[in-house]
């Protein structure tokens, strides 16, 4: 029996295919008394597919601000609360986070019943390096915004993950191509959980290519994830010293090793520590 005193939950319901909830949201979503969703017939669907008759409220970006006022008067009251959004983990990229600051405030507890998110079904299946990721949320949508977005990004040494609508997809990528270089790999994560999905293996360059030849491609959901840059080479550093940090590595943490190495070797911090993690970024995808 799941404890549901004043409390509010945040409930991850699927980004497409329905049986992809957990029996922990079935559950929640069952016993709380009022469920607070982003669109309260696409929610009334996903609810009636599982036999659940809760009542539902709608909270969405419109309304959020003025909403969360009254919802946590409704929690300080005893009332438990489940919030959904349309698809996936609220709050990412979706309506929630005035209600959960204004909640944490107010000392409700507020609980995650964790689930679908399209940024981790993407990054799980692409083939990119996972242990380090920047999520972007979605681009600008003017050409000179999304430029300087790609041009802030475009030494970024961990995978970059990002949003974009199919409507704004090709401008995306075209924009994409005049800042990245043409061999820098991508991977476009198209309709996730659903029976069009796929994952187009490309590059900066070739990628608008694809969808040219395949408008067909274009419809659908996506998420896309850019290879990091590769480090920077190590500058000056002799190669005696960049085994004394390479020893060192093997034995303590990236910091203490840095720090050890900058003593016994005298090379400068920085170089040493971007030496660092290029060494624990190829160690990372040896494993
Ligand atoms: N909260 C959601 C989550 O946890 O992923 C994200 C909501 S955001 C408003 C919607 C965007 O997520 C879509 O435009 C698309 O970029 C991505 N997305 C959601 N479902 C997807 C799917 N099944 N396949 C690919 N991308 C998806």
């Amino acid at each position: 029996m799941i404890s549901t005193e004043g409390k509010l939950y945040i409930v991850a319901t699927p980004i497409g295919n329905l049986a992809d909830i957990t029996l922990r949201s079935l559950e929640v979503l069952r016993q709380v008394d009022l469920i607070a969703a982003e669109d309260t017939r696409h929610c009334r669907r996903l609810l009636s597919h599982h036999g659940i008759d809760t009542p539902v409220t709608a909270l969405h970006e419109h309304n959020e601000k003025a909403k969360a006022a009254s919802l946590i008067a409704q929690l300080q009251q005893g009332t438990t609360i489940a919030l959904v959004s349309d698809a996936g983990t609220p709050l990412i990229n979706d309506p929630g986070f005035p209600l959960v600051s204004a909640a944490y405030q107010a000392g409700i507890v507020v609980s995650p019943i964790p689930g679908p998110c399209a940024i981790t079904a993407a990054l799980s299946a692409a083939g990119f390096s996972t242990n380090r990721f920047v999520f972007e949320g979605f681009p600008p949508r003017t050409e000179s915004a999304r430029k300087h977005f790609f041009e802030a990004l475009l030494d970024e040494s961990r995978t970059i993950v990002f949003y974009e609508s199919s409507h704004r997809l090709e401008k995306c990528l075209a924009d994409l191509r005049k800042v990245f270089p043409p061999q820098r790999r991508l991977v476009i994560a198209k309709e996730l959980t659903k029976i069009h999905e796929r994952f187009i293996h490309a590059t900066a360059g070739s990628a608008l290519e694809i969808f040219h030849q395949n408008p067909a491609l274009k419809r659908g959901e996506f998420v896309i994830l850019l290879e990091g840059a590769p480090l920077p080479a190590p500058e000056n550093l002799a190669a005696k010293h960049l085994r004394t940090l390479h020893l060192l590595l093997a034995e303590c943490p990236l910091k203490t090793a840095v720090s050890l190495a900058e003593k016994i070797t005298g090379a400068r911090k920085k170089t040493l520590y971007q030496a660092a993690l290029e060494w624990q970024k190829n160690r990372t995808e040896k494993n």
